[in-house]
């Protein structure tokens, strides 16, 4: 059975094996959550499973658990990619913090003409992934890759990989996902000042873009971007 308490290590989990947490983790565990040697935690790596594990030690800076029974096998989402304009901080966390409970396999902020930040801070991002992982129950942590240009991103795309172009000047002409195969696939969702024409453009003629409306209010991007996984997960995803 999962333990209450669930963390993320980076470290490989088997059956016996000891496995040393962070001081950060170790404060949490013991000073915050009160747990003492003997008690158990789950752990999880993104490749191995879950893991009940033994508290060994419990030290103010250190902490050692031992594995005893696999709890969930590691559970991948599908093959889907959420590529986002990063906006805002906090507007930014949000978008990755749900793409993970949502199951995305791989988090890609792209800069498009009109995005309004043109850094992002790709750790606390992945910290943020890491953290919503342990929380929702997940096995497997999506990687936020390093933000790259749409332009970019778009030259080098690779063919079999479907695209849900959620475009919201588009109304009435958008295609049903219901028609659509499965597949690798990705998410993409444009800024604040939306996409610009010449990358509509581009996308229009793309044979990979399906254009998808969202309705006819214009969304938030971090609304958006939830609205787009949902009906996403719903069509070809693993919610049917
Ligand atoms: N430029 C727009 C707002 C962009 S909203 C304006 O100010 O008028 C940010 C992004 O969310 C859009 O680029 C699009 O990808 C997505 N989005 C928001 N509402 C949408 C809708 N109704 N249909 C499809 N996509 C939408």
């Amino acid at each position: 059975m999962t333990a209450k308490t669930r963390l993320f290590v980076d470290q490989p989990l088997a059956e016996g094996n000891c496995v040393s947490v962070s001081q950060a983790q170790a404060h949490y565990l013991f000073g915050v959550m009160r747990l003492a040697v003997g008690g158990a935690v789950s752990l999880f790596n993104g490749k191995d499973g879950e893991w009940r594990c033994e508290i060994l030690e419990a030290g103010k800076r250190k902490g050692v658990l031992r594995c005893t029974v696999q709890t969930k096998p590691l559970q991948m989402p599908p093959d889907l990619w959420l590529c986002f304009a990063p906006i805002k901080k906090t507007r930014t966390d949000f978008i990755v913090e749900k793409a993970t409970e949502m199951g995305a396999s791989k988090i890609c902020p792209v800069q498009t003409e009109f995005t309004n930040s043109e850094r992002i801070k790709q750790e606390r991002l992945q910290a943020h992934a890491v953290e919503a992982a342990e929380q929702c129950g997940g096995t497997y942590v999506p990687e936020v890759i390093a933000l790259s240009k749409l332009s970019t991103m778009l030259d080098h795309w690779p063919e079999e990989r479907q695209i849900m172009f959620c475009d919201e000047t588009e109304l009435g002409v958008a295609s049903s996902l219901a028609s659509a195969s499965r597949g690798p696939w990705a998410i993409l969702i444009g800024p604040e000042g939306g996409f610009s024409p010449a990358e509509r453009k581009r996308l229009h003629s793309m044979p990979e873009a399906h254009v998808v409306s969202l309705g006819p209010r214009i969304l938030r991007a971090d609304t958006a971007a939830v609205a787009a996984m949902t009906i996403w997960q719903a069509a070809l995803g693993d919610w049917v």
